[in-house]
Parts: C-alpha cells; structure tokens; sequence
C-alpha cells in the first residue's frame, strides 16, 4: 500500500473525517536515545550471575514493561513460578547497577532530526516514556532544545504502555485529540499502547525486524531514525491533506 491509501485506511477504521497533525509524541528509549542495546546487556549480565536463560531479543520485545513484570516473565519461563517481591528487588537492584556502570547512553541517530522536522511543522512535541530514569529525561533539555517542555513518565500513568493510558495522558498536556496526533515508538508494546490510544502511529525499528512492529499494528514502519526523519516532511503533509 502507499502512504495515501495507508492513510485512508487509517481514517476510515478510526471513523475520523480528518487529520490535523498538532502533536508528536515521542517515546524515549531506542526512539531518542540509543539506550537499548545497553539495557539488554545489563539484563543479560544480571541473567547469567542469576542462573536465569534468556536471549537479548527476550528484552527488546519486553521493552516498556516494568523491570517487575520482565523479572516475573523471567521467573515464570524459568522456574514455572511467580517472583517474590525480595527477588524483584534484588535481581532488579543488580540489573540498574549494571546499566549504571556502562558508558553514556547515546543520542539515537536522526533523532533530533525526526523531532526537529515535527517542530518545523508547527506540531508540540511530547515525551511519553514507561522509564523512570531520571538521568536520561534530565538530558532531553540539552539534547532536544526546547522540545519536550511536556512529559509523561512513569510517574504520570497507573496502566503503563502496552496500555493507552500513557498517550492518552500526552494528548491531554497538549490538548489535542487522536485525530491530531502521531505517535513515534520503537517497540512492539509501545506501538500497541499508541494504536489503543487511537493515533497515527509510527513504528521505527531501531531494535527488532521491522515485521515485529507492523505485527504489533504501527501504521507505518521505517527502518531507522534517519529514514523517519527523511520522511517526516511528506508523511505530515499527507496526513493532513488525506
Ligand atoms: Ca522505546
């Protein structure tokens, strides 16, 4: 299909009579910042001490689920039971402390590009991220000049992402409706949290095969950052001429 018939299909399943891109948001890890790979590592370390099998892809589809939730999924493949809240702890403990002592997380490249061509349209970017890490969101200032004054972080939501809650909330801060919206996610649970919360939304596979996001209902899949960047102008324009 191409962009316009995408477009079109969007409209009509959603009931929308038209699109008015006013707000882009963005989620932060593996969209922003090339944190992920660091992330897997710093579980799969934790894995290993532990005694725990697990791949690194088991994190990048995990990604956007509370280190709680991943540490059950690990207990349950694993041991067929629940993790304790003194295993949750301890074993999360271990996992921070490894991504704590790697290098600084990278910007993601093209990232400041894709938010940059958002702003040059006139659109409110927003921060919508499942992290709690506050050493990340304290860059975005000097990294994204004057794009994320509006943030929604796990602090803000009671149901985080695969949940709409968090997009739903980003659209409240920026007072537009999902009809005015895009949602820009690298992550299988990301994308569905968008798609629930009923925007357009943009999968850019930074981590997994491109195929994992468009299974997981994006509406448009790039490849990396870069092309999203590239493409950002022209998909605006004809999500608002559709
Ligand atoms: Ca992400």
């Amino acid at each position: 299909m191409n962009l316009k018939d995408i477009i079109t299909s969007f409209k009509t399943s959603r009931g929308y009579t038209r699109i008015i891109p006013r707000a882009a948001l963005f989620d932060m890890d593996g969209t922003l910042y090339d944190s992920m790979p660091g992330h897997a590592y710093a579980w799969m370390k934790m894995c290993d001490e532990a005694g725990l099998q697990a791949t690194p892809d088991d994190f990048f589809m995990a990604e956007g689920r509370t280190g709680a939730d991943t540490i059950e999924m690990l207990f349950r493949r694993n041991y067929g039971r629940s993790a304790t809240a003194d295993d949750v702890e301890r074993l999360y403990a271990i996992k921070s402390a490894n991504f704590r002592a790697l290098p600084p997380v990278q910007l993601m490249p093209g990232a400041q590009e894709a938010v940059g061509a958002c702003m040059n349209a006139g659109l409110t970017t927003v921060l919508v991220t499942g992290s709690g890490q506050s050493s990340l969101i304290e860059r975005l200032a000097t990294d994204y000049p004057g794009a994320f004054s509006l943030k929604v972080s796990s602090r803000d939501v009671r149901h985080g992402k695969p949940r709409p809650e968090p997009y739903i909330r980003a659209m409240q801060m920026a007072a537009v409706e999902p009809w005015e919206a895009i949602v820009v996610e690298n992550a299988p649970l990301g994308v569905q949290s968008g798609v629930a919360a009923g925007v357009f939304t943009i999968g850019v596979a930074t981590g997994l095969p491109p195929q994992v996001l468009a299974e997981a209902g994006a509406d448009v899949v790039f490849t990396s950052m870069p092309e999203c960047a590239a493409a950002m102008p022209q998909l605006l324009e004809a999500l608002r001429n559709a």
